[in-house]
């Protein structure tokens, strides 16, 4: 079972606060809103988060729904995936990523920020894990995504105390090469980050 440590969407954070004045909590819906299925084995601990990682889903097809019942199952597919042993999936112990970022701009949270999460071979240390879905080298993210994406990590810099510079995408941090997360989500990412 997962422990309700683990249902604790931002762990150590009680009373964020920036130059003074209350940040805003962007609203996420918990890991139980797509998946009953508890981790399947041990996570490394995250310990201090010091960075951020943002994925495109990247399937070979375009993701373009937005229902909030049919993004919970895709989610739970992607869970699978990344659960089931190989070489079906990837054999991991949940979900690999930490934050999930649909079309209509909801947040999903998906591994707990306790755990280390699986998105980037070596460099899964201190380093959240988000995938906006979609595969932007097909298409464009929504306004609501990249908002709800901004929203996020906006305030995972602010209470985790990350500056620009610790904001990267796959591509910038992977030993292999990657189009992840897409032409178009590059080019949004770069807009909001400023480099
Ligand atoms: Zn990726």
């Amino acid at each position: 079972m997962i422990s309700s440590l683990d249902e604790s969407v931002f762990p150590d954070v009680t009373h964020p606060r920036v130059a003074g004045a209350a940040i805003k909590v962007p609203a996420i819906l918990p890991r139980s809103a797509f998946t009953q299925v508890a981790p399947t084995a041990a996570m490394i601990p995250m310990g201090v988060i010091e960075r951020v990682t943002i994925h495109h889903s990247g399937f070979p097809q375009a993701w373009i729904l937005d229902d909030q019942g049919l993004t919970a199952e895709h989610l739970e597919f992607i869970r699978r995936f990344h659960t089931d042993a190989p070489p079906a999936g990837r054999g991991w112990a949940d979900i690999g990523y930490h934050f999930a970022v649909d079309r209509a701009g909801r947040v999903w949270q998906g591994r707990s920020l306790l755990h280390q999460g699986a998105h980037v071979r070596n460099h899964n240390q201190h380093n959240v894990g988000i995938v906006v879905l979609g595969n932007f080298d097909l298409q464009s993210p929504t306004p609501a995504q990249v908002h709800g994406l901004t929203d996020l990590v906006t305030y995972l810099r602010c209470i985790y105390t990350m500056g620009q510079m610790e904001i990267w995408t796959h591509r910038e941090l992977a030993d292999e090469p990657t189009s992840c997360p897409g032409e178009a989500l590059m080019a949004k990412v770069r807009a909001f980050r400023g480099f």
